[in-house]
């Protein structure tokens, strides 16, 4: 039998942290076949908490689960880590400007680049989805010398999966017959949820919805839905944020399907001429546990224009971090 795969998850005490630990356990994310080892990080004062999370783990007594590491180390807590998730995160407070949220959240995530490096796998797949995320993952990246920024990824599946079901509810058809959604750039309201390729049982879907509903309804709906969710449920989304960090690890391991693609935040590399220097969301195929750019769509002045705001502003949020970045 295969060595258990290590999997380091930090803020696991938290929302999203708690409903992550527990399906990766019952194999959600690597597949039934495949034993893990838990490596669950927090800060000092939510380790009593992590403690309760470890009880519930062990009381599950889950086929897959070999081991329960809980630590507010972060080079114990990612020492051989095949994959890292980046959960934690600190919360914009009130009157809190964006420049201090970006600036705080650097002075996390750059010593977790470094620990990484240090301490990680060599083959660690890291996925950021503490916010500002694309930012937070730049900032990882960029603190991992030992390590290829290509092994940096932050997610925008949430966002993916979100525009998915709007569409898939819209045709009235299932989730499962749309192929081909795109989300450009930002985690953010910025981003761009692109219709123009995707198809929903073989239509392009951009011939089953009038541009205004798209333009008018979808696009910010996809966008606003975090806040949309917080206002139904009096706390934000996080199964749904936890199912979707799953779908964006496995989708990296066991690939896409052919014909399809996902969407995942990566660094950029000119490709669709964003020049290199951002985390920015894009169409990508994965194969053989590696992740490529989908090359060669071709793109309108609409989704052009989207693309360059949603672009401005992670350059924006790269000038804001100047100082945490070597
Ligand atoms: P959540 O688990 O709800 O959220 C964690 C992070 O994920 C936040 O940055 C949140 O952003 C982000 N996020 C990304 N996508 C989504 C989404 N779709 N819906 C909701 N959140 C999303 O936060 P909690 O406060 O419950 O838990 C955070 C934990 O992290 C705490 O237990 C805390 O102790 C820990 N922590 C750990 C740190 C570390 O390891 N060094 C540092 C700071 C905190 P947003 O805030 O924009 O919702």
């Amino acid at each position: 039998m295969s060595q258990p795969a290590r999997i380091a998850i930090t803020g696991a005490a938290g929302n999203i942290g708690y409903a992550l630990a527990f399906r990766i356990a019952a194999g959600d994310m690597l597949g039934k076949d495949r034993s893990v080892v838990l490596q669950l990080i927090e800060i000092p004062p939510a380790l009593p908490a992590l403690q309760g999370v470890a009880m519930e783990l062990a009381d599950c007594a889950f086929p897959l689960l070999r081991e329960v590491v809980t630590t507010a180390d972060i080079n114990e807590g990612f020492n051989g880590a095949d994959y890292a998730l980046l959960v934690g995160a600190k919360p914009r407070g009130p009157g809190m400007e964006r420049g201090d949220l970006l600036a705080d959240n650097g002075k996390i995530f750059g010593p977790q680049g470094k620990a990484l490096s240090d301490s990680a796998s060599r083959d660690v797949r890291v996925l950021v989805v503490g916010n500002p995320a694309n930012t937070n993952c730049l900032i990882a990246a960029a603190n991992a010398p030992a390590l290829d920024p290509g092994q940096f990824t932050a997610m925008t599946r949430l966002d993916h999966n979100r525009a998915t079901a709007q569409i898939a509810d819209k045709a009235g058809a299932h989730s499962t017959d749309v192929r081909r959604m795109t989300i450009w750039g930002n985690h953010s309201a910025t981003q761009h949820p692109d219709i123009a390729h995707c198809t929903v049982g073989g239509k392009p879907a951009a011939e089953l919805v009038s541009q205004a509903w798209y333009r008018e309804q979808f696009i910010p709906r996809v966008q606003k839905r975090g806040a949309e969710i917080i206002r139904a449920r009096g706390s934000s989304s996080a199964a749904s944020a936890a199912s979707a960090a799953l779908d964006h690890m496995r989708t990296w391991v066991h690939g896409t399907p052919e014909g399809d693609w996902t969407s995942m935040a990566v660094p950029s590399d000119g490709s669709y001429g964003i020049a290199p220097g951002v985390i920015y969301s894009h169409p990508v195929t994965c194969a053989a546990g590696a992740y490529s750019i989908v090359q060669g769509l071709a793109i309108d002045d609409f989704c052009r224009e989207r693309m360059t705001i949603t672009d401005q502003e992670l350059r924006g949020e790269r000038a804001a971090v100047a100082n945490l970045l070597p």
